[in-house]
């Protein structure tokens, strides 16, 4: 039981485009054959030489990890460094490893988006645009009682989505007619004779890095042998970028707020930067290291940011800026990464088996 690597990235791909991905960052196949058959994946944030040991002891065959392994260019693999040491291992033990980084963090239902959902903020939109994604508007005929079957199929494989809301479609009663000529194998008509159909047109929309697997669904659930369907680019594009902006359910103050991410995200510690008693309503928030984006999400009128790493004068700015900035610590917040990758792997493949590995937080707290 196991599944050949080049199909598991093709999927995983498919929702996080490695595209996406900031220029500086190395995201994808970092180690590794892609023709390797795998069986047993293990999901981390970061790669240590624990994480590798475990891998080996379970006869892991893929790391998932946040963070990219190889990252800045590598001068040598001189078996004195650890990190030639695990390369090494990796390699001897047939392990690859793939990262999703900062492809992860921008990509609609990626990381930001998880953790504004395990917020609830509602109204949810990008903090800092980094790329506009093409649309297309797909439109197909079908008889009428093949149309609900085949727009859900359709929807499932990422069709009409529109911000917030899914399974976005117009539909129109009309007639469609056609005539089967000789070698064809019509589901409707017979061979040479003029047919009139009630048909309902299908309008929706897709996003580029759906529009293959949408079209390629369309032709595999609709009835007739030749589907007649139209592709159309268009002029709208979907923001895309990295971190979230959201509102609260109900205003809080900055410190019952802090203790609510504490909560949900399991936290030992969070750090308050700012007036504990600001009344909090638009929140931004950004996994991993987002104090750059401190000065975006005060511009755009959030009252807090909610991300990690955050330094002194760093701070001190943002006091004087008047937003409070939650650190949640860099692991805190992007931990979130494990369970969701799990998810989508065990719901999506039932023959490989997925590890989880939440061992690295440098950080101990006293
Ligand atoms: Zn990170």
């Amino acid at each position: 039981m196991s599944v050949i690597l080049k199909d598991l990235i093709n999927f995983i791909e498919e929702r996080y485009p490695k595209k996406y991905a900031e220029e500086y960052d190395n995201v994808g196949l970092l180690v590794g054959d892609e023709n390797n058959k795998i069986n047993k994946i293990l999901v981390t944030v970061d790669i240590t030489k624990e994480v590798i040991k475990e891998a080996i002891e379970n006869k892991v065959n893929l790391i998932i990890s946040h963070h990219p392994l190889i990252f800045k260019p590598i001068k040598n693999l001189n078996k004195k460094s650890s990190f030639a040491t695990m390369i090494y291992d990796l390699i001897k033990n047939d392990i690859n490893v793939y990262a999703l980084h900062t492809n992860y963090d921008i990509a609609n239902d990626g990381m930001n988006d998880v953790i504004s959902k395990k917020l609830n903020l509602k109204n949810v939109s990008v903090l800092e645009e980094t790329n506009k994604e093409k649309l297309y508007k797909i439109i197909t005929y079908v008889p009428t009682k093949y149309a609900e079957e085949l727009k859900e199929a359709l929807f499932n494989a990422g069709a009409g989505c529109i911000g917030k809301y899914d399974k976005c479609s117009f539909n129109v009663l009309g007639e469609g007619t056609f005539r089967p000529l000789n070698g064809t194998n019509p589901f409707i008509g017979q061979i040479n004779k003029l047919q009139r159909v009630e048909e309902i047109k299908i309008e929706t929309i897709v996003t580029a890095s759906n529009l293959n697997t949408v079209i390629n669904t369309l032709v595999k659930n609709h009835p007739y042998e030749e589907p007649a369907f139209d592709i159309i680019k268009l002029e709208n594009t979907l923001p895309q970028g990295l971190g979230r902006i959201g509102y609260l359910d109900i205003p809080l103050s900055a410190k019952d707020f802090a203790m609510q991410v504490k909560k949900i995200f399991n936290l030992k510690m969070i750090t308050l930067i700012g007036d504990k008693n600001k009344k909090i309503n638009k929140v931004a928030v950004i996994g991993g290291s987002g104090s750059d984006l401190i000065n975006v999400a005060k511009s755009k009128g959030c009252d807090l940011i909610l991300t990690g790493d955050v330094k002194h004068h760093i701070a001190i700015d943002a006091i004087e800026n008047d937003i409070v900035v939650l650190d949640a610590t860099h692991f805190g917040l992007e931990q979130v990464f494990i369970e969701d990758i799990y998810t989508l792997l065990t719901s999506n493949f039932d023959n490989i088996e997925v590890m989880k590995n939440y061992s690295k937080q440098p950080f101990y707290f006293i």
